[in-house]
């Protein structure tokens, strides 16, 4: 069974309450989630039950081994990971015979978190596992849990291999959401080449969720990145210690009483708080998107921005402004005006955020000048409002984790800064908005974040910011395509032959693997054990299909991806380690001179060292963002599948791909403005995987070429906006996957854009690109042309990881190459 709803519908309710009836009947539960984290929280949440005959306990790679006896032998209810079920338990599977043979469930939580490479792991993993229980003569119940998917009953059959019942219809109480979607503007600040540069997403975000906070409006922030988060707190702390500073300093004695309108009553707020309901699974009627401001007065230094009245009407400021939801606990609480210069409200009585949790302080103290228009208590509350907010995300301590939780629903915080780690069903409500900055990557993680907001069925407010982006570009522009639409499907494929070997692998090793098994694996297997017998993994013997090398069979899955020793991240001046990161992407993340973000603090790499597997990092306040450059080589191994596509054609197949980082861009963390490319000395690295491309005939380049466009720079900028793009189609994030475009490939001989998924073996995300090649390509027509920018932009063609420098490039170009395959691939469809 699946029960795919909203956030908060319940589900944790609807597993519980059987999986517990289970423990108490004498049965055993076992539960997966993707994070420790959810895995400890559920936890807690079962130990409040006080029941004494249920023995819950988590397993995972934080538990002693001095309890993990205790764990197998006793415990009835399991709360584990994929990893540890792979790694762990079905290896030694005898050792947890007795809790194997009692079996009655298996939950697997947050599962649509399982998809692409990681899904197709965790997809042969379970059938492992129901490999493993039939062994102990058990037949267990999987009862999966998922945010709102297209198709849930067809995923979960793909995930578990068995017949699944869906359960989709959500009854629980629910406001209306109210949906912006937001595009910052162009600055008058000049980027690469000259391109103009679009406001950050991430300082829109801390603009607004600084007026949010003003307004008391909870509010919830996600953010990409860990950094982009730490950099939304501490932007919007600071900004609430200068409002604080100059309120403080500012008599305003008497003025409170006309500063502040009722919250209808404002006519000029902007018509995006329509009240249109926005259940994630009903088609809905678009939205107008938020108008676009056009004001350079947003290029003003932040700090002058700040004494401008927020939440104000546009007929004041160009600053694209909303009206804010009804404030949940005080329907009448009054509303900045258009005229006011001081925007806190007046204290409301509520208590003041702890000055008890003192572990949330960021250290941004602020100090509050005497003056003696402003009485003790209300200069008391604007200094506390640096404090009511913070960053959040998957890598703290637990403790600081619940603190922040506790603080959030309590109040006492009243915006966070988080990165997903929160979308991953960890216990927070009573939010009021929900501040999206860039597109989450698919529509049901936007729905999934947009539910966060609404508190006891109240209205609330999500606000899609945009990022200087092709995607976010298009969507901005282009409601409809996520508005009305199903969410999408979640894609895996279990039968990719270079994650089903290995399994088969760990399963021979775990019980020896008989013809009555193949079936459990998939209709690839025969094929799969044969080559796993010929390279020498497998034995075959009458009995069936053997492990009989040394090493761990487990060993041959890297279930997460990445491969590769990790590199530590280690602070030269005291030699504390800070944290580690996976080695194909230390190549772009800690590279000597790169920006890396630890707790909220700034770290500087000093320098990387591959060979030691050490970055060494010092503290340091720099201004600037670091982007990683590649410069990528592609030979084409062969064409699998092709067709015509116009007057050119459409090819997937196998490719090897030579990356090599070789510099980095430095941009002004504020204004996104670029301040120098600084060149790196890495070792390339190889991947074989899958490609989608198309080629031109040279007849067409040759008539292109005579009306004056740049073909390179055409293929180029075609490459980096269809990069951008793929995303919507194919559930894949822009930096999984990369790119080569050339006037003329060795390998084709013809003009050739390649799209290529960046994890060994493919991912499947090529794939889907050459199924929907003339949507996508359509799609990414329709991003280059609807940017208003002239002659190209990191919001329609320029890449932030071209190995090139964004060179060549032609955006008219780029139109006309797509026109020219799509104008004959629609007539000859
Ligand atoms: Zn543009
Ligand atoms: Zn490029």
């Amino acid at each position: 069974m699946i029960i795919s709803t909203g956030t908060a519908s319940g589900k944790s309710l609807a597993y519980l309450t059987p999986a517990v009836t289970s423990c108490l009947d004498g049965g055993t539960v076992l539960y997966l989630t993707p994070t420790k984290a959810l895995a400890a929280d559920q936890l807690r949440g079962l130990r409040e039950l006080r029941i004494t005959q249920l023995r819950a306990a988590c397993f995972d790679g934080d538990t002693p081994f001095e309890e993990r006896t205790w764990v197998r032998q006793h415990a009835n209810y399991v709360l584990t990971n994929p990893d540890m079920l792979h790694r762990s338990i079905l290896p030694r599977h005898a050792q947890w015979s007795s809790f194997f043979r009692r079996l009655r469930m298996v939950v697997v939580d947050e599962c649509h978190g399982y998809r692409g490479v990681f899904g197709s792991h965790v997809a042969q993993i379970l059938r492992r596992l129901r490999r493993v229980c039939a062994r102990y003569g058990s037949q267990p119940v999987f009862l999966l849990a998922s945010a709102t998917a297209s198709e849930p009953g067809a995923f979960a059959m793909r995930l578990t291999g068995l017949e699944m019942a869906e359960v989709t219809s959500d009854g629980s109480p629910k406001g209306a959401t109210t949906i912006a979607l937001w595009e910052p503007p162009l600055t008058e600040l000049r980027g690469e080449r000259g391109a103009p540069v679009r406001r950050t997403a991430t300082a829109e975000a801390a603009d607004l969720l600084t007026d949010l906070v003003l307004a008391k409006v909870r509010t919830l922030a996600f953010v990409r990145s860990r950094r982009g988060a730490e950099t939304v707190a501490l932007t919007a702390r600071a900004k609430l210690a200068d409002v604080a500073f100059s309120l403080a300093g500012t008599p305003i004695g008497g003025s409170s009483s006309t500063a502040f309108a009722p919250a209808g009553g404002n006519p000029g707020a902007l018509p995006l708080s329509g009240g249109h309901a926005i259940p994630p699974e009903r088609d809905i009627s678009p939205l107008p998107s938020a108008p676009h401001p056009g004001s350079p007065d947003h290029d003003v230094p932040m700090a002058s921005r700040d004494h401008r009245p927020s939440l104000s009407s546009p007929t004041q400021d160009t600053h694209p402004a909303f009206s804010t939801p009804p404030p949940s606990d005080q329907g009448t609480r009054p509303a900045p005006s258009t005229r006011s210069t001081t925007t806190p409200l007046p204290d409301q009585g509520t208590a003041p955020p702890g000055a008890d949790q003192g572990t949330l302080s960021w250290g941004a103290s602020v100090s509050v000048p005497e003056s003696e228009s402003v009485s003790e208590s209300e200069s008391a509350d604007w200094a506390d409002l640096p404090d009511r907010i913070a960053a959040y995300r998957a890598g703290y301590l637990a403790e600081d984790r619940r603190l922040l939780e506790k603080a959030l629903r309590s109040g006492s915080i009243m915006g966070l800064a988080t990165t997903n780690a929160l979308e991953l069903g960890v216990d927070v409500s009573g939010l009021d908005a929900v501040l999206i900055a860039g597109w989450p990557g698919t529509r049901a993680s936007l729905w999934q974040q947009a539910g966060r907001a609404g508190r006891d069925g109240q209205e609330a407010l999500a606000v899609l910011i945009a990022r200087d982006d092709p995607l976010d570009t298009y969507l901005v522009h282009h409601p409809q395509a996520l508005f009305g639409q199903p969410v999408e499907a979640i894609v895996l494929d279990p039968d990719n032959p270079y994650v089903l070997g290995p399994h088969l692998c760990a399963a021979a090793a775990e019980i020896p693997l008989t013809d009555a098994d193949l079936p459990v694996f998939g209709p690839t297997t025969p094929n799969v054990l044969d080559d796993l017998v010929t390279e020498g993994l497998l034995r075959k013997r009458p009995a069936g299909w053997f492990w009989t090398r040394r090493e761990r069979a487990t060993d041959l899955a890297d279930i997460r991806g990445g491969g590769g020793a990790p590199i530590q991240v280690v602070e030269s001046a005291t030699g504390r380690l800070l944290g580690s990161v996976d080695e194909p992407s230390a190549h772009t993340t800690v590279h000597t001179g790169a920006v890396y973000l630890h707790q909220g603090e700034t770290y500087l790499v000093e320098l990387l060292d591959l060979e030691a597997g050490v970055a060494l990092v010092g503290g340091a306040e720099p201004d600037y963002t670091t982007f990683a450059r590649d410069v990528t080589e592609i030979s084409v191994l062969a064409s699998l599948r092709s067709h015509d596509l116009g007057p050119g054609s459409l090819h997937f197949g196998e490719v090897e791909v030579t990356r090599q980082v070789v510099s980095y861009l430095k941009r002004r963390l504020q204004s996104g403005e670029m301040l120098g490319d600084e060149p790196l000395d890495l070792p390339p690295r190889t991947l074989r995987t899958r490609a989608v491309w198309w080629t031109l005939p040279a007849s067409e380049v040759a008539t292109l070429a005579q009306e004056g466009f740049d073909l390179g720079g055409a293929a180029h900028a075609a490459e980096h906006a269809a990069i951008g793009l793929l995303p919507l189609f194919a559930t894949c994030d822009r930096w999984d996957i990369g790119g080569v475009s050339t006037e003329l490939h060795a390998d084709t001989g013809l003009l050739t854009v390649f799209v290529y998924d960046g994890h060994e073996g493919g991912a499947g995300f090529a794939e889907r690109g050459y199924a929907r090649a003339t949507d996508w390509l359509t799609a990414t027509r329709e991003a280059i042309a609807s940017c208003e920018c002239e002659r190209g932009c990191p919001s329609c063609i320029q890449s932030p990881k071209c190995g090139n420098g964004n060179e060549p490039l032609d955006k008219r170009g780029a139109i006309h190459l797509l026109d020219t395959l799509l104008r004959s691939a629609s007539a000859a469809s």
